[in-house]
């Protein structure tokens, strides 16, 4: 078998190595790019979001590396993810070239472990299990490695710059657990700030594909960095695989506190988009909040009402950000810069008046 599944930022290696800990060969589709998304795009419904058309443009270039086996997550979510795999399925299927798509169902941790991947890979639950817990190290290291360099860029750009590689290097290198741990300390010795604190902190919120694959939001955590505000975030592959477990406490905690604004579930993930803001603000004093999402999604669109109101009730300014394969990289820059300007001004002046 040679497996393919869509990039996925900094965690594409953490899946990655699951696959290959389950004795398959990967072929990665090359980093998400323009040509990607033109892919996509060309064959995909006009109007479905933007996830369905990267992902889709990664399998073609995936299968035209002699990928065979496409894997892709699939699970209903009262959005249109609940038949991406098929539509997906009929546009390469449109190719005429052999190969076969794994819908892997997100929500059903026992039928994944107990069936699926032993029926796929031929391998026990046994061996399913550790991959899993590999997985969970690996991108539980990624997402500390995102955190490091949010933190760093914010108060030394051209330095994180540099780090960035090394890195990259290390976190990929980790083959074993005692690698993950090592890697995990030298990244901790890594951040080195020398006392020095960024000037704002914005919390980033949204649509997952958005909040992890880098292409897809224009490296908008790099961007804010770039204009000195650290950016916080919860929601990274980790977060998502302890919240299928329902082991994820951050999840039940957004689901609360995001009541307020929103009575019942949209979809997708507006609760959690909600309900992380909500904690951002009133718990780390965040200065202000960024919200990605598709254009067109649904339940994001939804979230960004509850957006409104608590930048109503709170004051805390919040920038909603919708892109598709039209969005301008020039056009989010000035938004971004703008924004980071107004929540600057507005702390200092919250300042001046405390003092
Ligand atoms: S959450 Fe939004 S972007 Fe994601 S599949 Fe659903 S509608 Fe599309």
């Amino acid at each position: 078998m040679k497996a393919t599944f869509p990039f996925f930022g900094y965690d594409t290696h953490a899946l990655r190595n699951f696959v290959e800990d389950l004795g398959a060969e990967v072929v990665l589709p090359p980093k998400t790019s323009k040509r990607t998304m033109e892919i996509g795009v060309e064959r995909s419904p006009e109007l479905i979001c933007l996830p369905f058309k990267i992902t889709l443009g990664n399998f073609i270039e995936a299968l035209d590396r002699g990928a065979d086996t496409v894997f892709m997550a699939a699970g209903a979510r009262k959005c249109r993810f609940g038949y991406y795999h098929f539509l997906q399925e009929l546009a390469l299927k449109r190719r005429g070239k052999e190969y076969r798509l794994v819908p892997v169902s997100q929500y059903s941790p026992f039928e994944f472990v107990f069936r699926l991947m032993p029926s796929v890979f031929g391998v026990s639950p046994t061996r399913v299990i550790w991959a899993l817990y590999m997985m969970f190290e690996r991108s539980l290291l990624t997402q500390q490695l995102r955190q490091m360099l949010n933190r760093k860029r914010a108060v030394d750009f051209g330095g994180a710059e540099k780090l960035e590689k090394e890195a990259l290097r290390l976190v990929k290198g980790a083959r074993n657990l005692s690698d993950i741990r090592r890697v995990r300390r030298r990244l901790k010795g890594m951040t080195g700030l020398n006392g020095q604190r960024p000037e704002v902190r914005v919390g980033l919120v949204g649509e997952i594909y958005f909040m992890i694959e880098q292409y897809a939001n224009q490296e908008i955590e790099k961007e804010l960095a770039r204009l000195g505000a650290e950016v916080l975030f919860e929601r990274s592959l980790f977060h998502h695989l302890m919240h299928l477990l329902h082991i994820d406490r951050g999840s039940y905690r957004s689901r609360r506190l995001a009541k307020r604004y929103l009575r019942e579930c949209p979809g997708g993930e507006a609760m959690r988009t909600v309900g992380e803001a909500i904690y951002f603000v009133e718990k780390l004093g965040v200065d202000g909040i960024v919200h990605i999402f598709p254009f067109t999604c649904m339940p994001e669109n939804i979230a960004l009402e509850g957006l409104h109101r608590l930048s109503e009730d709170t004051g805390v300014p919040v920038l909603s950000l919708s892109f598709d394969e039209h969005t301008s990289r020039t056009g989010i820059l000035t938004r971004l810069e703008a924004f980071v300007d107004l929540v600057r001004r507005r702390k200092r002046s919250l300042e001046a008046q405390a003092s």
